[in-house]
C-alpha cells in the first residue's frame, strides 16, 4: 500500500478515483484549481471545481498538499511530500521548476538583523526556462 492510501485509510477515508486523478495531476507541477480542472478535462475526466476544491482542502488538512504563492495572487497547490524548496517560474510558458537551496546562511543573517519571529518564507525566481531561451 502506498503512503497516500495509508494516510487516507488511517483517517477513515478512501482513495477514490477522483482523489487519485487530482493527486496524479499535482505530481507534475504546482497548479491552480482552474489548471487542475483543465488538465482533467484534457484527460476527458469530468469533475467540477467544487469537487476539486474539496479534495484539495482535505489533502491540505492531511498534510499531503500545500499552497504555493508565486506572487501573482493565484493560489497553486503542490504535493507536500518533498523537502522545503523554492520555485523557478518561466515568464514565457509559466512552467515551474523546484529548486532546493542551502539557505542556512541566509536565514541566520535575517535572524541577526531583526527580532522578527519568522514562521515561514517563500522565495521564488522568475526568468526564462531552458526550453524558451
Ligand atoms: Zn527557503
Ligand atoms: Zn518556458
Ligand atoms: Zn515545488
Amino acid at each position: 500500500m502506498d503512503t497516500i492510501t495509508k494516510i487516507l485509510k488511517e483517517k477513515g477515508q478512501r482513495f477514490t478515483s477522483q482523489k487519485k486523478e487530482v493527486f496524479c495531476i499535482l505530481k507534475h507541477k504546482p497548479q491552480t484549481v482552474l489548471e487542475i480542472l483543465n488538465s482533467l478535462t484534457a484527460k476527458n475526466y469530468l469533475m467540477d471545481k467544487t469537487t476539486i476544491y474539496r479534495i484539495l482542502m482535505s489533502f491540505e488538512e492531511l498534510g499531503l498538499v500545500r499552497e504555493v504563492n508565486l506572487g501573482d495572487r493565484e493560489i497553486r497547490y503542490e504535493l507536500a511530500n518533498n523537502e522545503h524548496h523554492h520555485h523557478l517560474v518561466c515568464e514565457k510558458c509559466r512552467s515551474i521548476e523546484d529548486v532546493e537551496l542551502n539557505e542556512a546562511e541566509l536565514l541566520r543573517e535575517v535572524k541577526n538583523q531583526s527580532s522578527f519571529k519568522i514562521k515561514s518564507h517563500s522565495l521564488e525566481f522568475f526568468g526564462i526556462c531552458k526550453k524558451c531561451q
